[in-house]
């Protein structure tokens, strides 16, 4: 990013002299060089001025009738417009003395009577020279601190070891401390290192380490609650080495994500799996089965007579019915690695990996029942309650794999022993 640059205009210059002659000496030393000259015969008059002007040089006689140079010096000092303005004793006494009280009240250089033209010149274009430089850098710094103070990422300074010398104002709001407080802590405390905290800023800055604090980057705030972050440090080449640590909360991001991802893998309806993600997991599962020579089993599960279900109780009671189904079979699973999903209508499929027949009839058995106790009216079943038909199908990859040759044909196989349930009566399992 480029600074704005500071515009360039005419130097103003004060000349402070109580003898007319001189004043117009320097004017007509000056003026040709383009500098914008202006005379004051006293300093009275130009303490005056400098409430109503601010020149960038100031050449000042000492020895004035009134308030003499070293007075008019002392009070300008006291003028916040004027105190940084360069001023260079103009005196016929070079006396060391004189120089020196004139340098302790804050002069930056002095000419002595009679005046040369080119020293007063090279000494004016000098001290105008660093005076713009020095502008220059506090507009800089000034214009960095604006955009620090005021962007919405922390930017932290800290000491090799980590602790706190400077925060800005977006630091104190997301961590809850103020400045003061922060300044006495090590930067390894808000980022929650549980090594050594001043090993911190090499594992900070290095970010291929294999340290455990990279897997979950996160900020720890002053009510204890933690959020994942983004970080960003850099070292100083000052004399004494600092680094800049820029922080970004990165919650809102991660919750957005986290979102997103749930929407793309859950039935709105039921809020289990969906389709899609039921694909993704039969795929991961039939794999793992494959590479641990594990068994695995799947249920493929119809709704009995949904259709009139519907016709009779309408699509609002369909839909609860649905629901209370899709709750019924997740909480028939025990086992985190079991995973119900909604295939589609009234459909609903189970993977259920390193799991042999037997326990594929015990979920079944588990499910049936639990869909029975749901005790749903259902005028249009036999059995007058809402009851499903569960196909089981059950894989030993080593024996079947010429019978069962792919995670879909599983699929196809369980779908063949729920028509075999629902052909023998429904509200049962069958098993292929
Ligand atoms: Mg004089």
């Amino acid at each position: 990013m480029r600074l704005r640059k500071t515009a360039q205009r005419t130097p103003i210059i004060l000349v402070v002299d109580d003898t007319p002659a001189n004043l117009t000496l320097m004017r007509n030393i000056l003026e040709p060089e383009s500098y914008k000259v202006l005379l004051a015969t006293s300093g009275e008059k130009a303490l005056e001025l400098l409430t109503k002007i601010t020149p960038d040089l100031i050449m000042l006689d000492i020895m004035m009738p009134g308030i003499d140079g070293f007075e008019t010096l002392a009070r300008l000092k006291k003028i916040p417009s004027a105190k940084d303005i360069p001023v260079i004793f103009v005196t016929a006494k070079n006396a060391v003395n004189d120089v020196v009280r004139g340098f302790e009240l804050g002069a930056v250089d002095y000419i002595t009577k009679p005046i040369h033209r080119l020293e007063a010149l090279a000494r004016t274009r000098a001290h105008l020279k660093i005076q713009h430089l020095i502008h220059v850098e506090r507009m800089q710094s000034e214009q960095i601190r604006a955009i620090i103070n005021n962007i919405s990422d922390c930017v932290l300074v800290s000491n090799k070891n980590g602790a706190i010398e400077s925060v800005n104002p977006a630091t104190e709001h997301l961590f809850g401390y103020v400045e003061d407080v922060l300044c006495h802590k090590n930067i390894a405390e808000l980022l929650n290192y549980q090594g050594r905290p001043t090993d911190f800023i090499n594992v900070l800055l290095n970010h291929d380490s294999d340290d455990p604090w990279w897997q979950h980057p996160s900020g720890k705030a002053a009510n204890g609650k933690t959020f994942p972050i983004e970080i960003n440090v850099r070292e100083m080449y000052t004399h004494d080495p600092c680094f800049v640590i820029v922080i970004q909360d990165i919650s809102l991001h991660r919750h957005e994500i986290d979102q997103l991802h749930h929407l793309s893998e859950t039935d709105p309806l039921t809020n289990i799996n969906n389709r899609r993600h039921f694909e993704i997991l039969l795929t991961q599962s039939w794999q793992h089965c494959k590479r641990s020579n594990q068994m695995i089993s799947m249920l493929f599960i119809d709704v009995d007579h949904f259709k009139s279900f519907n016709d009779k109780y309408g699509h609002q009671a369909g839909d609860s019915c649905l629901q209370a189904i899709a709750t019924a079979l997740s909480t028939a699973l025990s086992r985190g690695v079991d995973s119900v999903s909604r295939y589609g209508g009234e459909e609903f499929v189970v993977i259920l990996p390193d799991t042999d027949k037997a326990g594929a009839q015990t979920v079944a058995k588990t499910m049936l029942k639990a869909i029975e106790q749901l005790n749903i009216p259902h005028q249009h079943s036999t059995f007058g309650y809402v009851t499903i038909s569960v196909g089981i199908a059950t894989c030993d990859y080593d024996a079947d794999h010429t019978r069962i040759k792919s995670a879909n044909a599983l699929l196809k196989l369980a779908d063949k022993a729920l028509y075999d349930a629902k052909a023998l009566g429904r509200n049962r399992f069958e098993c292929l």
